[in-house]
């Protein structure tokens, strides 16, 4: 059945090449992990998963083992690493498809070693995680590590595959964090190895890494502890270089000013015109007469709303593309509509394409000028696109 017009466009070739570009920044001493979490990051898993797998990804990344499971019937060879932890009564599923949970917590190996006992099950893969800074995930190095080492000791199915952590400040040029970060992993990696565990992946690193062409650090700690790096970008595979936060003190690193002309967007998110008409001064636009005419104006109503994901803050304060032109956003958005001034172009008409992100002409509205415009970050500015907008390759 026809749309309603409010729909995302996912480039299937530019996805591919992302992956490639980004795997060559790697290097070959490191694989990349292709972090498609959260519905790839709004760009549909089922259309982004197979896409970087043809483009050579061994490995996945998702949130959950449900999400996993999802990944599993689309990918079925893929090495699927399920990051948010395992949830009681998981076990078995994971052991099913064959999934590689990150643990933490003891609760995560009582509920893995359970279903390896009861399915007699040869081994399962884990990857360990270690806090080595975020205070969010991982098992806390002081207190903790010791505990879970002889957990994983007494649990001869679980076999830990991996160390994973991750760098809380890796868009930050100073790079004083990672430092950090990274001097606790490796002493950490140590203590794991010391208590007769040879973990063959050390699983460090986003986006933010690799584009800064900080993976080769990452690549040097591995080596050194006799491992292999395992990156895990999401955002760049997407096409977006992370800003860093400060910035890079001039010259900028040669990863990350070719990351800047290499790295194409995959998601466009388009509308149309669905109706035009003519006010004249005093007329009130949308709820609450946040805009008030105050001379004879043409407006455009667009099928998009808060409830497809378009920022109720950008009211007012913000252009999308139509006619290759950028038209202010007047009056409040609604659920399911936004109205656009588009006085200053007269040949707009119902039908016309209007783009909500993405390129038109040779305009260009990007997900960093919805973040900034909305005080947020481009990630959420994609998962937030609602699941009722079709995604469809192009
Ligand atoms: C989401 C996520 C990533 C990917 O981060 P990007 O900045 O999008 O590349 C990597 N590792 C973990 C643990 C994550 O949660």
């Amino acid at each position: 059945m026809p749309m309603r017009p409010c729909w995302v466009e996912i480039n299937t070739q530019s996805l591919e090449n992302n992956f490639r570009f980004l795997a060559g920044l790697a290097g070959l001493e490191a694989e990349l992990l292709a972090v498609v979490k959260a519905d790839a990051y709004g760009h549909s898993l089922s259309l982004c998963a197979p896409t970087v797998v043809r483009a050579g990804a061994r490995w996945l990344g998702v949130t959950s083992v449900e999400e996993a499971v999802t990944a599993r019937s689309l990918c079925p060879d893929a090495r699927i690493l399920a990051i948010g932890g395992v949830f009681p009564g998981q076990g078995q599923e994971v052991l099913r498809q064959n999934l590689i949970p990150v643990v933490w917590d003891p609760a995560h190996l009582d509920e893995l070693d359970a279903a390896a006992r009861s399915a007699d099950a040869a081994a399962i893969l884990v990857h360990l995680e270690i806090d080595s800074g975020m205070s969010r995930q991982g098992v806390d190095l002081t207190t903790n590590l010791d505990t879970l080492l002889a957990r994983f000791q007494a649990s001869p199915s679980l076999q830990i595959e991996g160390v994973m952590t991750h760098l809380y400040a890796a868009d930050e040029a100073d790079g004083q964090a990672n430092d950090e970060q990274l001097r606790r992993t490796e002493k950490a990696v140590t203590r794991i190895q010391s208590a007769g565990f040879h973990p063959a992946w050390l699983n460090v690193g986003a986006s933010a890494t690799l584009v800064s062409g900080q993976s080769a650090r990452i690549v040097q700690l591995a080596a050194r502890l006799g491992m292999k790096a395992l990156i895990r970008p999401g955002l760049s595979l997407y096409g977006i270089a992370p800003q860093f936060d400060p910035p890079f003190e001039p010259p900028e690193p040669p990863a990350l000013l070719q990351s800047r002309t290499q790295l194409k967007p995959v998601l466009s998110w388009k509308s149309r015109v669905i109706s035009t008409r003519s006010i004249g001064p005093g007329a009130v636009v949308g709820y609450n007469g946040t805009f008030v005419a105050t001379e004879p104006m043409r407006l455009a109503l667009v099928a998009a709303g808060y409830a497809d994901g378009l920022d109720r803050r950008l009211g007012n304060r913000f252009r999308l593309l139509v006619r290759g032109q950028r038209a202010p956003l007047v009056g409040r958005i609604s659920m399911d509509h936004a109205v656009l001034d588009v006085t200053e172009i007269p040949a707009v008409a119902t039908g016309d394409e209007v783009v909500i992100l993405g390129t038109q002409a040779n305009q260009e509205i990007t997900a960093y000028d919805h973040a900034s415009a909305c005080g947020t970050i481009p990630w959420e500015v994609f998962t937030r696109i609602a699941s009722r907008v079709a995604r469809i390759a192009v």
